[in-house]
């Protein structure tokens, strides 16, 4: 079984934990429908509408309909 010949650093340790814990940032597009920043692949969170066609009623409406 493979052992480490010698310790490593303190510096070297923190260095390849500095960035293998991070989540990753998502990318961020403007929704071809209402043009509001919102997830490739995803439905858009403001108007809900993805591919073209509206899959969930947006928020402020739903909010709208319920009373
Ligand atoms: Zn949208």
């Amino acid at each position: 079984m493979p052992v480490p010949k010698t310790r490593k650093s303190k510096s070297k340790r923190d260095m390849r934990r500095a960035n293998h814990d991070k989540l990753p940032v998502p990318t961020i597009i403007a929704c071809a429908n209402c043009g509001e920043p919102s997830q490739p692949h995803r439905v858009c969170p403001s108007c809900g509408f993805y591919k073209g066609r509206e899959v969930i009623a947006p928020k402020a409406v739903a909010e709208e309909t319920a009373e």
